[in-house]
């Protein structure tokens, strides 16, 4: 039986507010933070303007202390300050990788810990970000599989996630200085540890503030969110936050894919494709990501290249082949270069651009799959990890 039903239920009714005490300022929409300024005694003629106030100083300069918000009146800032907080996650550990990849180990509410990864790039800087605690799925390869859901990011914690890198970076703008063009910081995608698509209204919210345009205003085209194929939710993800999508697809058949990645089995092969081909029309984005981890003797062969750009057939696509990225206790191996050679080979003569991921910041953990807070205790056995793989 599909154990993940059950599980998933559990994830969608976990409560978006935030844990007790102060209300924290960021993750809020701006409608949520209008209407919080008036509970706290905020005239309502005068609330807009002082979100849009607020706003700016939050997430156009960085700035978190009330006091430095010059603009607003001394007694006002007193109230905020004894009635709010501006809080993001805390760094705890800060590694850099020998090609410059940057991997934060981050603290939020609870005293749980997630990883956060920074990608540099000669014209561009990635920020791989979480949206869960862990994931309730358990796709067979995946390293975050094997980590029993903990909690959903709150909004905040998600854009705090951002925040956190900008600060790291020394991104956020200096007052009279010239406007930088280009960003350190230019590109996210919903790649971390955890399934968007079980987090959609915080992660929602959370882009929709990185989209703001007075705030970080990144482009929705520069925003990527990543699923294993939650199908129900990709309409919406189209229609409520417009971002590029990937998708992990990873396998040709629904027998090899059940086994890859499980809620194949409740939302199979021809049901995610067919949400795919409604995807670019309703969000009015480009191609479509399908990323497709390469696992020795498993998924690589060429008739599953060919078989491939069958199923894809009239979508617009980029083929985004990853190298397996090995874990401790992990049940695949990777792909020889040379059957993924042949395998790109295959989907490039057909006319789709089939990019080999190069693994950034292994030597750090901080490549795809390999993300997992070691603090974290629920774990799977090893043999739950192979019964799971169906080995
Ligand atoms: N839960 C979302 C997003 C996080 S995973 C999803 O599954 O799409 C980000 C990407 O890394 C996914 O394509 C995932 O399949 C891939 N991945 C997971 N484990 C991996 C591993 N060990 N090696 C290579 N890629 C992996
Ligand atoms: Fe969760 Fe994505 Fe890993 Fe699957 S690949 S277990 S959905 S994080």
């Amino acid at each position: 039986m599909d154990i993940k039903a059950p599980i998933t239920q559990d994830v969608l009714t976990i409560p978006r507010k935030a844990p007790e005490g102060p209300v924290n300022l960021v993750g809020l929409t701006r409608d949520a933070m209008r209407d919080a300024l008036i509970a706290a005694g905020t005239p309502e003629r005068q609330a807009k303007m002082r979100v849009g106030q607020i706003w700016q100083w939050i997430y156009h300069w960085g700035v978190r202390d009330f006091e430095q918000m010059t603009n607003l009146a001394k007694d006002y800032r007193a109230m905020l300050a004894r009635t709010f907080v501006v809080a993001i996650p805390e760094v705890v550990t800060r590694q850099v990788s020998g090609d410059g990849t940057r991997k934060y180990l981050v603290r939020i509410a609870g005293g749980h810990e997630v990883e956060v990864v920074y990608i540099p790039e000669t014209d561009r800087g990635t920020l791989c970000i979480s949206s869960q605690v862990g994931c309730t799925l358990t796709c067979s390869f995946c390293h975050t599989g094997t980590q029993k859901l903990v909690r959903n990011l709150t909004a905040g914690e998600i854009i705090g996630q951002v925040m956190v890198a900008r600060d790291d970076l020394g991104e956020w703008p200096v007052p009279g200085a010239p406007k930088d063009e280009t960003r350190l910081l230019s590109n996210i995608v919903l790649m971390g540890m955890g399934e968007p698509l079980y987090n959609f209204e915080n992660v929602r919210d959370a882009m929709k503030i990185a989209m703001d345009p007075d705030g970080i205003q990144l482009s929705r085209r520069r925003i990527t969110l990543s699923t294993s194929g939650i199908v129900p939710e990709i309409a919406r993800t189209a229609q409520e936050i417009g971002c590029q999508l990937a998708i992990s697809f990873h396998a040709t058949t629904d027998e090899v894919r059940d086994r890859l990645v499980p809620i194949n089995k409740k939302w199979p092969l021809a049901k995610l494709l067919e949400a795919l081909r409604d995807y670019p029309k309703v969000s009015n984005s480009e191609r479509i990501t399908f990323e497709y981890v390469m696992l020795d003797g498993i998924n690589d062969s060429d008739e599953d290249a060919r078989r491939l750009i069958k199923l894809i057939d009239g979508i617009p696509a980029k083929i985004n082949l990853i190298p397996f990225n090995e874990w401790p206790g992990a049940p695949y191996k990777r792909s020889s270069n040379n059957r993924i050679r042949a395998f790109a080979d295959i989907i490039y003569k057909a006319g789709y651009a089939s990019p080999i991921r190069t693994p950034r910041g292994e030597d750090i953990m901080a490549a795809c799959g390999q993300l997992k807070s070691a603090t974290e205790r629920a774990r799977k056995s090893k043999a739950q990890i192979a019964q799971d793989a169906g080995l």
